[in-house]
């Protein structure tokens, strides 16, 4: 794949990454009976299941995740009864329904202890339905400086068939300067462990625009990941705002490779992986040719979701723990932000929402249309057409005129049936997205990070 670092300079402004639409900056107060109403619309379908651990124990200063920095353990205990009495508040609302994904984010998942984890995973088991091994996706995010190869087996036993990891870059000044030490070793012993033990995917995560990143070392950074071998590889961009995160004060700017630089690492990143075979399913995601992601690709069935690209990403989804968000076709649902609003609802007897957006059917149209562009690439006008009985040329009259203007620069292609993403475009996917959000002038572009 050629990167056009010209293109890329011109278009790199602050976007959403579209893992839902509208985005989370348009939702406003909810009360429990809005969601019981969303939940009974939401039909009988099976559903994909969130649960979000937020506790770590160590800060990684670039981290603009929610998180709670501890190392109290008995946190993680008082946060399990917690979740479980949430479960029970939600599963009669979900009954007959199967679960074909889950996953558990974070924070740090495996801050828990393996008994932890598998009282956890039982009483989600207990509650809800579960698909088969072989028919779901159950994933979950492990930091490799907190598992061994015995930690990796108990969450096989656990349930979980899919791991992802952070690595972010190997080089012992970045790890330094970032406060990530972790090891090649340990991180290799993990994905080796996952293999033995029968984990189908593993999922690797990689940062660009680290200080004291430059070529040389990401290039032997990304030697290493390559022997590793992941399916999956996430390929973030670092987007230094130390007044909105405030670990990321412990970064000095005069240490961040320039812009120039940083944009270099990305081709080399970009160029290098997709040499190597790695398909770019898009935004920030590569994977193996063979990788189901791909093969969804190819097969014009990828979806997104607040768990990014998926295979179930058109399943209801229920988010549990403290800012999980759940997603259903006419509604957006956001848990309470702070730990203590959260226990606070729980305890008075509470499904703990605190924010929501009704999705219009304008709403699920961009959506669609932005989903569509996402995942494919492309879109075809008559589908659209068909399935909300518009005129998708006259709709869109005037995004597509913006479009227009992207086509002079060869970024989309737009003719009487539909729109085609160029190769170039492909890296500029949020851009071209965001001429069909009509949320987005409402919001403050500061707030979301550059789109390369
Ligand atoms: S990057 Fe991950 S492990 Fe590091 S502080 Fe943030 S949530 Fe925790």
């Amino acid at each position: 794949m050629d990167v056009d670092l010209t293109l890329i300079e011109k278009y790199n402004i602050s976007g959403p990454r579209y893992t839902s639409y509208p985005t989370a900056l348009a939702f406003e107060d909810a009360a429990e009976e809005d969601y019981q109403a969303a939940v009974a619309r939401s039909g009988e379908g099976p559903i994909s299941l969130y649960t979000h651990l937020p506790f770590c124990s160590t800060l990684c200063y670039y981290c603009a995740c929610n998180k709670i920095v501890t190392r109290d353990k008995g946190k993680g205990i008082r946060y399990l009864d917690y979740l479980r009495r949430e479960i029970e508040a939600h599963a009669p609302l979900y009954a007959g329904r199967e679960v074909r994904q889950l996953h558990w984010g974070g924070g740090t998942p495996t801050f828990l202890t393996d008994e932890q984890i598998s009282a956890l995973s039982g009483w989600l088991r207990e509650h809800f339905q579960f698909a088969d091994d072989r028919d779901g996706e159950f994933s979950i995010e492990i930091d490799p400086r907190t598992v061994d190869p015995d930690r990796i087996a108990a969450l096989r036993q656990s349930g979980f068939n899919r791991l992802s990891m952070g690595i972010q870059d190997f080089d012992a000044r970045v790890q330094a300067a970032v406060n990530r030490k972790q090891s090649f070793e340990a991180t290799d012993a993990a994905v080796e462990a996952a293999r033995q033990h029968g984990f189908s995917s593993v999922s690797i995560d990689l940062i660009y625009g680290l200080p004291f990143q430059s070529l040389v070392t990401m290039d032997q950074t990304l030697g290493k990941v390559l022997r590793l071998g992941p399916d999956r590889i996430s390929l973030y961009n670092y987007a230094h705002l130390p007044d909105r995160f405030s670990p990321q004060q412990r970064i000095q700017a005069v240490d961040l490779p320039a812009a120039e630089e940083k944009l270099r690492i990305f081709k080399r990143c970009t160029e290098r992986l997709t040499g190597e075979g790695y398909v770019y399913i898009g935004m920030d995601h590569f994977a193996r040719p063979d990788d189901e992601l791909a093969v969804a690709q190819r097969n014009g069935t990828l979806q997104r979701n607040f768990q990014g690209y998926s295979t179930f990403g058109g399943l209801d989804l229920l988010a549990l723990g403290v800012t999980g968000i759940s997603q259903f076709s006419d509604a957006y649902f956001q848990n309470a932000r702070e730990m203590a609003d959260y226990e606070g609802l729980i305890d008075s007897g509470q499904i703990p929402v605190r924010k929501m957006i009704h999705v219009d059917e304008d709403d699920r149209i961009r959506r669609q249309v932005i989903m569509t562009l996402i995942c494919e690439f492309s879109l075809d006008f008559g589908d659209f057409n068909d399935r909300f009985g518009i005129d998708f040329v006259s709709y869109f009259n005037e995004e597509l005129g913006f479009l227009r203007d992207m086509a002079s620069d060869r970024l989309v292609a737009v003719n009487d049936s539909g729109i085609v993403v160029s190769e170039s475009g492909r890296l500029l996917i949020r851009n071209i997205c965001m001429t069909f959000d009509r949320h987005l002038p409402g919001v403050s572009g500061k707030r979301f990070s550059r789109v390369i």
